[in-house]
């Protein structure tokens, strides 16, 4: 097992044993098992999966939405500095599509390469946490 810490300027938003985590990397997702060897890298915006057991069905991965951070792994403990974390049971839908839009707009209106990356990096955290609800929505389905 390995400990998965994340952590956001909120404070802990978990700390406890996982068997696997999945996470969002420049280079795509990533899986992280116990005995990762070290690793230092960047998170973006996207969607963290927790697996708390090796026999856990896909299923029963439990997620948050991230706006990215950065990620570290020594030994057995996997950290995560984010910017943002949800928990999937956490996040308001309607708040994150509004966010979005507005985001949209802002992209369409930005005046400098600042004002667009910014833009940008909202665009992606709330496109982060809608597909974490649609990913809750599928399960609960099932
Ligand atoms: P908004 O424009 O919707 O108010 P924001 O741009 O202020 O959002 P962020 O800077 O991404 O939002 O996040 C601010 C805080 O609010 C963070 O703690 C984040 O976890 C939380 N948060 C933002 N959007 C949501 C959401 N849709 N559901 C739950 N928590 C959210």
């Amino acid at each position: 097992m390995l400990t998965f810490e994340l952590v956001t300027p909120e404070g802990v938003k978990f700390t406890e044993e996982a068997y696997e985590v999945l996470l969002p990397t420049p280079n795509g997702q990533i899986g992280i098992l116990p005995h990762h060897m070290p690793l230092v890298t960047l998170a973006v915006p996207g969607v963290i999966g927790i697996r708390r057991r090796a026999d856990d069905p896909d299923s029963r991965i439990e997620h948050f939405a991230t706006g990215g951070g950065f990620v570290e792994v020594d030994g057995k403990r996997l950290r995560l500095l984010a910017d943002t974390a949800e928990h999937a049971e956490d996040i308001d839908e309607l708040r994150a599509k509004e966010a979005l839009e507005r985001a949209q707009e802002l992209q369409q209106t930005a005046e400098d390469h600042v004002a667009l990356a910014d833009a940008t990096a909202l665009i992606e955290r709330n496109l982060a946490r809608l597909k974490v609800t649609e990913i809750k929505r599928r399960h609960n389905r099932m």
